[in-house]
């Protein structure tokens, strides 16, 4: 028999295995008893007739506590009782770090389980197989991601955290002490993004944490969250930034429906692949549908959380997953996006998904002096950003670019109820530990 699972922890070789992992469950039957013990890939059963087995084996591994981490070697049975097909009967054990009593939370027991427990107890909540997998999954996800961009010629890029100015300033920064200065941490790689384009690299991406000091208490907001910026010169138009985004999101869920396929089956969820090119909306068409659908917005109006529901449910409807939100009104987008001239319109988009964005992007202004009319316009001092002007004044090409919350990404691509279940240990108003 040559049973290898793909871990370390399962190697049957002449007949012999030896086992590691997490004590799930003992069952005591009178003459026999059942260990079940657990790894990253699945269960295995350890099989103990009493009358076969040294008693103070016996007695040691029929009376440790749950979750209790051991290693057992001994000999490979063919079983049809088990999900492995095989069973272990010991010979040999060895106890690497006994679990305390009571648990802080059960790993197997259905009940539920509050999630701020949960997030307390995260080491053990991580346990449960159809919690692992989400985060397998989303490391698939980066990879997949990253698979994406390199392929199209973008270099990724790293900026920094720790800054003298945000990219959009005001209250979402997190202030810290920087020696005997103020700094600020990044909301977002923004401006430096927009600087490499001045420098010929032409394509970058970044995968790296944005800091929001929001304190909305929502499922979808948190403080500190994963960030896929993309940023690429020589566009015409925005147009052909949606389409950057489309491929990739495109390769994630194709790529995530076969490499995740096992973390699926475990979670019971299917990821949808729809149908390209993703629709895209204007601005103006969502306000209708949104005011069509109770609410009474006006022109300029942030379609808000509500709104944005409105428009997925109206998309739903014609089966559509994934669609473009385009044209917001320029005064609700930020300095750096261009203006689309002779309208109160812009060249900037949502990438929604379901109800929800999980993207923002656009063409920029790449034009010096129209962008420093934007700051003033916008109640900025462009003597703050001067870092970020300077990269302007001797030579930009026209470019854009897009921001993609990676877990907004995971939660709708997986129908999660709420952004903390993608993040190992989330960080929000309330949430500073562990
Ligand atoms: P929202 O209006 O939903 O709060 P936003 O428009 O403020 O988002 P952007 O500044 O456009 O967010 O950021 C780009 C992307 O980063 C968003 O589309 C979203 O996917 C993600 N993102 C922004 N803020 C958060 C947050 N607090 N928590 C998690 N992800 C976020
Ligand atoms: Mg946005």
């Amino acid at each position: 028999m040559a049973v290898i699972r793909d871990s370390s922890s399962i190697r049957v070789e002449d007949g012999t295995a030896t086992v590691r992992g997490w004590v799930q469950d003992i069952r005591n039957m009178g003459g026999i008893s059942f260990l079940t013990l657990r790894d990253r890939f699945g269960t295995v059963q350890i099989t103990m007739p009493k009358k076969k087995i040294d008693p103070g084996l016996f007695g040691l591994l029929t009376k440790l506590p749950r979750e209790t981490v051991v290693s057992v070697t001994g000999e490979v049975k063919a079983s049809n009782q088990t999900a492995l097909g095989l069973e272990v009967i010991p010979a040999s054990a060895e106890v690497f770090s006994e679990a305390g009593v009571p648990l802080p939370m059960g790993v197997i027991d259905k009940v539920n389980v509050e999630m701020d427990t949960r997030l307390n107890n995260r080491f053990m909540d991580l346990r449960k197989p159809e919690i692992k997998a989400i985060f397998e999954l989303k490391s698939m996800m980066v990879a997949l991601i990253e698979e994406a961009v390199r392929e199209n010629g973008f270099t990724q890029v790293f900026t920094p955290k720790i800054s003298a100015a945000g990219a959009e300033g005001g209250a979402e920064l997190f202030k810290i002490k920087y020696f005997d200065k103020d700094a600020f941490l990044a909301q977002s790689p923004q401006l430096y993004k927009q600087i490499l384009m001045s420098t010929g690299l032409d394509r970058i991406f970044e995968i790296a944490p944005a800091f929001r000091a929001e304190r909305s208490n929502t499922n979808r907001h948190v403080t500190e969250f994963i960030s896929f910026d993309g940023e690429m010169s020589w566009i015409e138009n925005e147009e052909q930034v949606m389409a950057m985004i489309e491929e990739i999101v495109d390769h994630v869920l194709v790529g995530l429906k076969e490499k995740g396929k096992r973390q699926l089956e475990i979670l019971g969820k299917e990821i949808r692949v729809p149908a390209r090119p993703y629709p895209i909306l204007t601005y103006s068409e969502c306000l209708k549908i949104v005011n069509e659908g109770g609410l009474s917005l006006k022109e300029g109006d942030d379609l808000g959380t509500e709104g944005e529901k409105i428009v997925g449910d109206r998309m739903a409807e014609k089966g559509v997953d994934l669609y473009f939100i385009a044209e917001y009104p320029e005064e609700a987008k930020p300095f750096y996006i261009m203006e689309k001239d002779g309208t109160p319109y812009s060249f900037s988009f949502d990438l929604d998904y379901r109800g929800q964005e999980i993207s923002s992007g656009g063409q920029r202004e790449h034009r010096y002096d129209r962008l420093v009319a934007r700051m003033e316009n916008k109640g900025l001092n462009p003597e703050d950003f001067a870092f970020y002007l300077d990269a302007f004044r001797y030579g930009m090409p026209p470019h854009g670019g897009w921001g993609i919350g990676i877990e907004r990404l995971l939660v709708k691509m997986l129908d999660l109820p709420n952004i903390r279940e993608a993040i190992l240990f989330p960080r929000d108003p309330s949430r500073l530990s562990p």
